[in-house]
């Protein structure tokens, strides 16, 4: 694990007593922001090397959590809201099925109400911070409650959240999805299952990019094989992917995906497409043929552009 993960390099600037969480996340973070104000403009501190004070200046960059924890923070409605993305503005739909909102990328047919879109992966409509304080301002000038909360759900936003207001900090880029959920406990798990054709209801046993049962037999008896040739150092044991893919882990996943997936999966798909575009050489372009939910999107929209 991470030095900067151990408990001797965490300053705990609060705790919030269970087991409900609280109403007012603000009220939690009002010390936080009142050092941070303090550390923005500067306090002195002492420099044993050169034995002289100096001004020390600290600033709150990134708050990283899941999606639940960060839409507290951040006071957006976050996931299921009809504007559940804090990067950009897709729009969700209703599932009547699934009773809540989720987010494709091209409507289903009649679908209502009627999607915003298509949206194109790589060109989702992005948020700007001003776009965002902005409608905060729009949401606090509302003069009746209804109408504050008509335009909270139109725009996923529940109010300010105190850290929108510390001096440095950017509300778009201060709450970066965060990697192991997106990819590896959702998005990575689910193309898997798309690849194997049993992902939810979707029919997709004639697409292209399902890989044959006896294909991933193979693949599965090869990476419980591999496990033989991988330090432990890298990775705990490596289930069977074919039959035991209910057991991987996130850890397993990202192992998989990314160490073992690019060599067991070569040629597996009969299409080039499938190849030729993705990053690493990965078959990633599979996942954008369905209504994956939106962190997919997003997640693969922020790999794309890494890449
Ligand atoms: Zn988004």
């Amino acid at each position: 694990m991470m030095d900067c993960m151990h408990i001797k390099s965490i300053i705990p600037f609060t705790l919030i007593p269970g087991p409900n969480q609280p109403k007012d996340f603000n009220s939690f973070l009002y010390p936080l922001k009142a050092n941070l104000d303090m550390l923005a403009t500067g306090i002195k501190a002492y420099d044993s090397v050169t034995n002289e004070l100096f001004l020390l200046h600290a600033y709150l960059m990134v708050v990283i959590r899941d999606m639940q924890a960060v839409k507290h923070f951040s006071w957006m409605k976050g996931p299921g809201a009809v504007q559940p993305c804090r990067l950009c503005t897709i729009k969700g739909i209703w599932s009547r099925a699934r009773q809540k909102h989720y987010v494709p990328l091209r409507p289903p047919e009649g679908s209502d109400p009627p999607l915003q879109g298509p949206y194109t992966l790589q060109l989702l409509p992005l948020c700007t911070e001003h776009q965002i304080l902005d409608q905060i301002q729009q949401i606090q000038d509302e003069p009746t409650a209804a109408a504050w909360d008509n335009l909270a759900k139109k725009f996923g936003i529940n109010g300010k959240s105190v850290l929108n207001s510390i001096p440095g900090f950017n509300c778009i880029v201060g709450y970066p999805h965060e990697y192991m959920h997106l990819l590896f406990e959702n998005i990575i798990p689910m193309l898997i299952y798309l690849w194997k054709g049993n992902f939810c209801n979707v029919n997709s046993s004639e697409q292209p990019y399902v890989i044959l049962p006896e294909q991933w037999e193979i693949i599965g008896h090869r990476t419980a094989q591999s496990n033989h040739y991988i330090p432990a150092s890298f990775s705990r044991i490596i289930p069977n992917i074919n039959t035991d893919q209910n057991l991987f882990t996130a850890e397993a996943y990202a192992f998989w995906f990314v160490h073992m997936a690019p060599t067991l999966l070569q040629g597996q798909f009969t299409e080039e497409r499938y190849y030729s575009t993705s990053p690493g050489n990965m078959p990633h372009q599979a996942m954008c043929h369905w209504h994956l939910p939106l962190s997919g999107q997003c997640i693969m929209y922020i790999v794309y552009s890494i890449y």
